[in-house]
């Protein structure tokens, strides 16, 4: 049998009495269907509502095709008459953005002739999507508009009217349901065919906040916020922003401009900082050559450098190896290390059989090729790795058999 939807003619009942009519499950879930009820099923872009039903918790309001609701509760509550109650938060929440919806879309409609296509209350925001694409001055028009109707606290009246009579009427949207319709009027501004849940008057919205415009499918997607979330949005905002100002010791409109020079300064300091290791790194790669010591048939640069990352490794390792004769095995220090190995072009050793071995001894991973290689993730401490670098080094390249 068809459940009596009590929210249709009281949005405001928050407590009611009914019978279990029925006991089933939902998707695995014991749900109870009633002769009547409060809870709002899922539908028309509006979410369910919470609460309990004789002290079982309520967990999803799901409608059937042949209009009983079932009622999804975390334990079967006694058969025979029971008590429920809604959530209240949550639903006078829902009530607030859908009604500020209809009010925007309005809005949107009688000065834009933008019409909605859809509508979705989220858990956090809304959105409706505009058929066409609309400017940013466009979009604050209709929010003043949708304001300016919230802030004369008009009647939204709940009206039923039959075929005849909805041929009549000017709504906003051709409905898609036949038979006799739930309207909802508000007052001298628009009215729509509409199952869900509303507020009495538009001043109980409290306001109408515009968040976000995007281009969507053609048209405008707009995100929203009513009431206490509208709020709740402008907290969050406010952090944000205070965060930010104390940070960057601006006023709040000087913000962006100020973020746009950090961003430039620090680009600049890093091109500065590049330069100046460039720099750095030839002196250290020509000090280090001096002091190459003899290893078999190469002069070697086995050091360790705290201090520079794999790249600044690399830039010291070829500069060593422009000097005929030389190799060079530089780590970065402490563990775990990166790891570079070079060898100049005359010589016949292979950086890259050199590194597997010290990695195959140390640790860590790498490869490359014959000139030059380079790993990272070396584990033992850096004088056992130059220790082995200088015995490999040695004894290479292997005499051929
Ligand atoms: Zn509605």
């Amino acid at each position: 049998m068809m459940t009596e939807r009590l929210y249709y003619h009281d949005p405001y009942l928050q407590a009611f009495d009914a019978d279990v009519v029925e006991a089933t499950t939902h998707e695995g879930k014991t749900a109870v269907v009633l002769d009547r009820t409060a809870f709002y099923p899922t539908s028309g872009g509006q979410p369910f509502d919470l609460g309990t039903l004789a002290g079982a918790r309520v967990i999803d309001v799901v409608e059937t095709d042949d209009g009983r609701i079932l009622h999804v509760v975390d334990r079967a509550p006694a058969a025979g008459r029971v008590s429920g109650q809604i959530d209240w938060t949550r639903r006078f929440d829902h009530m607030q953005q859908h009604t500020g919806q209809h009010v925007l879309s309005a809005a949107f409609d009688r000065l834009l002739s933008a019409r909605t296509e859809s509508f979705h209350l989220g858990a956090d925001y809304s959105t409706i999507d505009l058929a066409r694409e609309l400017s940013a001055a466009e979009i604050a028009r209709a929010e003043d508009e949708a304001n300016r109707i919230v802030w004369e606290d008009r009647p939204v009246a709940i009206r039923f009217a039959g075929p005849d009579e909805i041929a009549s009427l000017p709504l906003r949207k051709e409905p898609t349901r036949e038979g006799t319709l739930r309207l909802i009027d508000v007052q001298d501004f628009d009215l729509s065919a509409c199952g869900g849940t509303h507020v009495a008057r538009t001043g109980a919205i409290g306001i109408i906040a515009v968040a976000a415009t995007e281009r969507f499918r053609g048209g405008s997607r707009v995100t929203f916020l009513c009431g206490g979330r509208a709020l709740t949005g402008y907290r969050a905002l406010r952090d944000a922003v205070a965060g930010s100002v104390r940070a960057l010791s601006v006023l709040p409109a000087e913000l962006p401009a100020a973020i746009e020079r950090q961003q430039a300064d620090a680009r600049e300091l890093r091109k500065q900082i590049k330069d100046f290791q460039s720099k750095l790194a030839s002196q250290e790669a020509d000090a280090l050559a001096d002091a190459a010591t003899d290893a078999g048939s190469a002069k070697l640069v086995a050091a360790a450098l705290p201090g520079w990352d794999a790249a600044g490794l690399k830039t010291i390792a070829s500069r060593i190896i422009e000097r005929p004769g030389h190799v060079a095995v530089l780590v970065s220090a402490p563990p775990p290390a990166a790891i570079v190995v070079a060898r100049a072009a005359d010589l016949p050793h292979d950086a890259g059989a050199l590194l597997r071995q010290l990695v195959a001894l140390h640790g860590g991973k790498g490869g490359g090729r014959a000139e030059l290689a380079q790993g990272g993730g070396i584990t033992s401490p850096a004088p056992d790795v130059l220790q082995s670098a200088r015995e490999l080094v040695t004894q290479s390249p292997k005499p051929k058999v």
